[in-house]
């Protein structure tokens, strides 16, 4: 016999809200991503860390030092280093070339402000079977520029120094990050290259890495890609942001849809760092680690950023870094799911570490994030970049 309107109806109903109490239960739990770090159980630093999603390439012959047609795209490792720093570029290279660079045989370059030294040359070539190559920086890339007061720039150094901005008296500090910023794209030596992996001397490298990252990049369509991410000093660029604002409101076109603005102006997480920077969270990818598309930098809107930041004069002024300033660019002007974390890459620049859960890692402690004092934990921002923008 068939069941009276009204009692289907009933039916039909509880089938329904049974769903959906089932699925408040255990479907939403699955897409719940808290922004704290710590006593929460999915932490993505803690997960069980494999190789990155999409297209890779491994080793082959194809790779072998010095052969015509290799296999190896446009790319280089790069690194702006003293001749004073020797042993430690020699500490990086035996890592970097040790867990990845073996396997691929990419150019090394090093820049400099100075000649480099025979030595340098000698005992860094000797650590890689790779193509090295020495470069000098053109002095107009790296001096101090005309348009920048020298009054007023010590003056500044005195206020800067005042409220404790580390190297603020330091002049080359200031010329080594507005060259990071904007210029090291433009020497002549990069003209034909399209991705790089920046290093820096003293650096450790932890994990096996088995593919080509800079296939990975090409391939995957992506144009930055960090490890760690970190709260920068709000007194070190306290006009960088209103000067961001500024130039926006002159190139509103430049704002890429899906860009990062709300992971940019956060300011729940740590507000006392947003108000003294004046509307930026701080938050920035760590740029002494970078795996990036020179194209980004070279594109319109970043050039136009950047010679606007550069006449407003706060590479001098303050001490802008070009870790917030590429990060700002990014998180403005690039599609925020062309952002990589490289969470397989075991890294440590002193004092912060990215030490991923995996097999493959060797000399670094799963998940720990400074082997500091234990306020510098504080600094991790990356539980911004998982809340707002998420794992690409
Ligand atoms: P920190 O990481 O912010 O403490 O700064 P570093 O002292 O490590 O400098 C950042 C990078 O720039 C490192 O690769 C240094 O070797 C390099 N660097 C900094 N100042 C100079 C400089 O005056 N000349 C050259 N050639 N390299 C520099
Ligand atoms: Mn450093």
């Amino acid at each position: 016999m068939a069941l009276a309107r009204p009692i289907r109806a009933l039916i039909a109903v509880s089938i329904f809200l049974w769903c959906f109490f089932l699925y408040q239960i255990f479907g939403s739990s699955r897409q719940i991503r808290l922004p704290e770090r710590f006593g929460h159980e999915t932490d993505p630093v803690l997960e069980l860390t494999g190789e990155p999603e999409g297209t890779l390439t491994y080793s082959s012959d194809q790779y072998k030092p010095g052969i015509p047609n290799s296999a190896r795209i446009n790319a280089t490792i790069l690194a702006l280093v003293r001749n004073e720093e020797l042993r430690g570029m020699i500490q990086s290279m035996r890592d970097l070339e040790r867990t990845w660079n073996h396997k691929f045989n990419y150019p090394w370059t090093f820049f400099n402000d100075v000649p480099f030294t025979e030595e340098f040359k000698e005992k860094t070539s000797a650590e890689t079977n790779a193509e090295t190559r020495y470069e000098l920086i053109p002095k107009e890339h790296w001096d101090m520029p005309p348009w920048i007061n020298k009054d007023l720039y010590e003056e500044s150094v005195k206020i800067l120094k005042e409220n404790k901005v580390q190297y603020a008296d330091k002049l080359s500090y200031h010329s080594m990050c507005r060259w990071n910023s904007g210029m090291f794209y433009k020497h002549p030596a990069l003209e034909n290259m399209r991705y790089y992996w920046r290093v820096e001397p003293d650096v450790r490298f932890f994990c096996d890495v088995d593919y080509d990252v800079f296939r990975y990049m090409q391939d995957n369509n992506k144009t930055y890609g960090f490890t760690i991410t970190l709260y920068d000093a709000p007194q070190s660029i306290p006009t960088l942001w209103p000067e961001t604002i500024k130039f926006l409101a002159q190139h509103p076109e430049y704002l890429h849809k899906n860009n990062a603005l709300p992971w940019l102006s956060d300011r729940t997480r740590r507000p006392e760092h947003n108000k003294q920077a004046n509307g930026y969270s701080t938050c920035h990818f760590w740029s002494n680690f970078e795996i990036a598309d020179m194209n980004f930098w070279r594109s319109k809107p970043y050039e136009d950023y950047f010679n606007h930041l550069d006449r407003a004069g706060g590479f001098f002024y303050e001490r802008w870094g070009d870790a917030p300033v590429h990060s700002i660019a990014l998180g403005l002007f690039e599609d925020s799911s062309k952002i990589h974390w490289f969470r397989d890459i075991g890294y440590q620049h002193v004092p912060f570490f990215n030490c991923p859960n995996s097999p493959k890692c060797r000399g670094c402690v799963t998940g720990k994030f400074t082997d500091g004092e234990s306020w510098l934990h504080r600094e991790d921002c990356r539980p911004n970049w998982f809340k707002y923008v998420g794992m690409g």
